[in-house]
């Protein structure tokens, strides 16, 4: 494919706040922008050129979208294989390629893969039926965690089970679907690796980011993370060889757990822009959503050199209870920038923007974001 200059038009499947911020540096740029979101008003339904308004499963709607595009890419991964193989066959140029999301979207595939390729991550078993259960506890033991094998992100689809009896029950909690069973990693610190990896297979890394979710949903990122150069080294290389292997196109993340003796263990491959690599927007000197368009585009890879040390703190929709929060916390605050994502509707725990710091140090931009969530907090 001949690399696609401003002008050309690049379709988003998915129309949340990535497929936003995907928009907002993609018209910077001089592209256009076409999503398909079942929402007219979704964030990046409102600041898109063009929009197909369909579901994620209608493989009819996403020919339409690459009917209006030059380039289709996506922003979940919980697009249908099945939809992104009938865009193959239809002739579509799609970055990255289906065969990635196949592996990925699945947590059993996508753990499959990294075994078979030599990957670290956490001992796991398939779990299907009450004698697999019981192999998956006698054989990993306990404390585990059980995730859903499709549709689970932000912790969602998951039950941890603290003792080997409690297992059965863990199980129950989502519903005795298939899944895998996991071990329980004690590990000190989250962190990823995001990357972009070009058309050509070239590959530019953002430094380590250092992570903390709060149940199961991201709450802040520091970049860069507190390691060392060998473990971040390290962490680039698992994430690079992963990329390679899977012949991805685009940006992806990586999580990872890293445990008291620097090792780490892989839990989650992301194949687009990620939630922790937000701060690149401001402080890097191309951000995750420029270097996603420059792969899926056929461009070279932009610097991903970070130009300050930064933080990210998400808002979601708990910061609501009482109504629009107040901002003067945030454009108070050195170094802050709000992001927010136009939804009308901020329930508990959904993703409604968030803030970046940038500051002399990851330390001190971190504990600004911390202050902002505090003073963002509805008062009890
Ligand atoms: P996930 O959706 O799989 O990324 O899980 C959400 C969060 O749950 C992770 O970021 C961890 O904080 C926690 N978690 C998931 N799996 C494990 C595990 N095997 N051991 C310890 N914590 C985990």
């Amino acid at each position: 494919m001949r690399p696609l200059l401003p002008g050309s038009t690049v379709g988003v499947l998915g129309g949340g706040q990535l497929g936003r911020m995907l928009a907002f540096e993609a018209h910077r740029m001089g592209y256009r922008v076409v999503v398909l979101d079942p929402a007219e008003d979704g964030p990046a339904g409102l600041v898109a050129d063009d929009i197909v308004v369909g579901k994620w499963t209608d493989a009819k709607a996403a020919l339409e979208l690459a009917k209006r595009a030059d380039v289709v890419t996506l922003e979940t991964e919980h697009i249908p294989f099945e939809v992104l193989a009938e865009l193959e066959k239809a002739g579509v140029a799609l970055r990255p390629a289906a065969e990635v999301l196949r592996v990925v979207q699945n947590r059993l595939r996508q753990k499959q893969f990294l075994h078979e390729n030599g990957f670290p991550q956490p001992a796991f078993a398939h779990v299907h039926d009450a004698a697999s259960l019981a192999d998956a506890v006698s054989v990993i033991g306990a404390p585990a965690v059980l995730k859903s094998l499709t549709g689970g992100y932000d912790g969602k689809g998951q039950s941890r089970a603290l003792s080997a009896e409690g297992a059965d029950e863990a199980w129950s909690r989502i519903g005795r679907q298939p899944c895998i069973y996991e071990a329980f990693v004690p590990f000190r610190a989250e962190v990823s690796v995001v990357l972009a990896r070009g058309a050509e297979g070239a590959i530019a890394y953002y430094p380590l980011a250092e992570n903390v979710h709060r149940h199961g949903v991201l709450h802040t990122t520091r970049a860069p993370a507190r390691v060392d150069l060998a473990v971040a080294r390290e962490a680039q290389e698992i994430a690079s060889g992963i990329a390679t292997a899977l012949g991805h196109v685009g940006v992806m993340a990586v999580e990872m757990f890293l445990l008291e003796d620097d090792s780490l263990l892989v839990n989650e491959i992301a194949p687009r822009v990620h939630n922790s690599g937000h701060y690149t927007f401001g402080a890097c000197a191309t951000s995750q959503f420029e270097q996603h368009l420059r792969a899926v585009c056929g461009l070279p890879l932009g610097d991903p050199a970070q130009m300050r040390p930064a933080a990210m703190l998400n808002l979601l929709g708990d910061s609501w209870a009482r109504g629009e929060p107040d901002w003067s916390a945030v454009f108070a605050t050195p170094g802050a920038a709000l992001h927010l994502y136009g939804k009308a509707d901020a329930r508990p725990g959904r993703k409604m923007g968030h803030v970046t710091v940038t500051a002399e140090s990851a330390d001190e931009a971190l504990a600004r974001c911390e202050a902002i969530h505090a003073r963002l907090q509805p008062p009890g």
